[in-house]
């Protein structure tokens, strides 16, 4: 099993000062990686940056262009949440351009599957506004190129990033080749992702957001992939699967509150992976989005590489989370998913 990893130290020079999306999060990644011996098991790719017209299947060129002056002029805050130093125009452009990369080389045959550990991230932005620590939306750019470049008719993109990726959705809501499935905490930031935003014109239906509640942990997030995720995907028969992997779902995580442990994580990709084998020769291409205990996004990152690989000891020493939350009842939520989905 030939396993892809996109990483470039252009990506630490996205400098955000004491933010909670900073370069030590890449850093941890990396160092344990290497510390476990993941790194040799893996085939390193190399990003390159994206083009502008690349960038312009996702983003207006006027906002394009004012990413570049804004890093041109040393930087600044984009909104309350999004800051840019003097190095974040490149840095973005190969985030995009990673994710592009790793597509490529899973659609060319060069690996199997990919994950791109690239920053910043990007399922918040939008055609024209940077937002959530989002400049450019690597997942989105990567699927319109698959898209062009391939001739695909459909593409799968699930986002279990603890966020709603309001930018992502956006880009797709009529667009009926790609199904953008998300799971989210909510209600919560950025505020959309509700279950009635379905798709518009011909793409009505390939929208589909699973909206859970504080406190949702393994056991929900896994209903819900079996019950909705899994059904929707073999009914799309994807000829590709890209993932927005947001490990701020993590139950030790301070940016929200769900309760994902790192072996939720693992049996969410090996879900996933499932579907990959089983409708699109196993394609899978994982981009990195959110995470911010640095220990938790560094023992999910491996563990997502360990499934990918076909490894099956996961190593979770930060088990399963130490208050217990009262389990949400879930079960109204999915039958109304789908009701409206048709999903039986
Ligand atoms: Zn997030």
């Amino acid at each position: 099993m030939k396993v892809g990893f996109v990483y470039d130290p252009i990506y630490l020079k996205h400098d955000t000062g004491q933010h909670p999306e900073n370069a030590k999060r890449l850093e941890a990644i990396i160092s344990h990686l290497e510390r476990t011996g993941l790194t040799q098991q893996l085939t390193p790719i190399r990003p390159r940056a994206a083009s502008i017209e690349e960038l312009s299947l996702v983003h207006d060129e006027q906002y394009i262009s004012h990413i570049r002056d804004v890093a041109q002029k040393g930087g600044g805050w984009l909104d309350v949440d999004t800051v840019m130093s003097s190095n974040s125009y490149e840095a973005a452009l190969y985030a995009a351009g990673g994710v592009i990369r790793a597509t490529e080389a899973v659609m060319n045959g060069e690996v199997d599957s990919a994950l791109a550990l690239v920053r910043p991230p990007g399922h918040h932005a939008t055609y024209e506004q940077a937002m959530g620590f989002c400049l450019f939306n690597n997942v989105a750019i990567a699927t319109k190129c698959a898209l062009a470049n391939y001739k695909l008719e459909r593409i799968l993109i699930v986002d279990f990033d603890v966020h709603h990726g309001n930018g992502t959705q956006a880009a797709f809501y009529d667009n009926p080749h790609v199904l953008y499935i998300s799971t989210h905490e909510y209600p919560f930031y950025p505020g959309t992702g509700s279950i009635e935003e379905t798709g518009s014109g011909t793409a009505e239906g390939t929208t589909i957001n699973i909206p859970l509640p504080a406190g949702s942990g393994d056991t929900e997030y896994l209903e819900v992939f079996e019950q909705i995720i899994v059904p929707a995907a073999i009914r799309f028969k994807p000829q590709l699967i890209l993932v927005s992997a947001g490990y701020d779902t993590h139950w030790a995580d301070e940016l929200a509150l769900m309760q994902v442990s790192v072996t939720g994580f693992a049996q969410m990709v090996k879900i996933i992976k499932g579907l990959g084998d089983e409708l699109c020769d196993g394609r899978l291409v994982f981009s990195l989005e959110g995470g911010y205990n640095l220990e938790a996004l560094a023992a999910s990152i491996k563990a997502t590489f360990d499934i990918l690989l076909g490894n099956t000891i996961i190593e979770d020493r930060l088990g399963q989370p130490p208050r217990s939350f009262e389990a949400p009842s879930i079960a109204p939520l999915i039958k109304k998913i789908k009701e409206i989905h048709k999903l039986v």
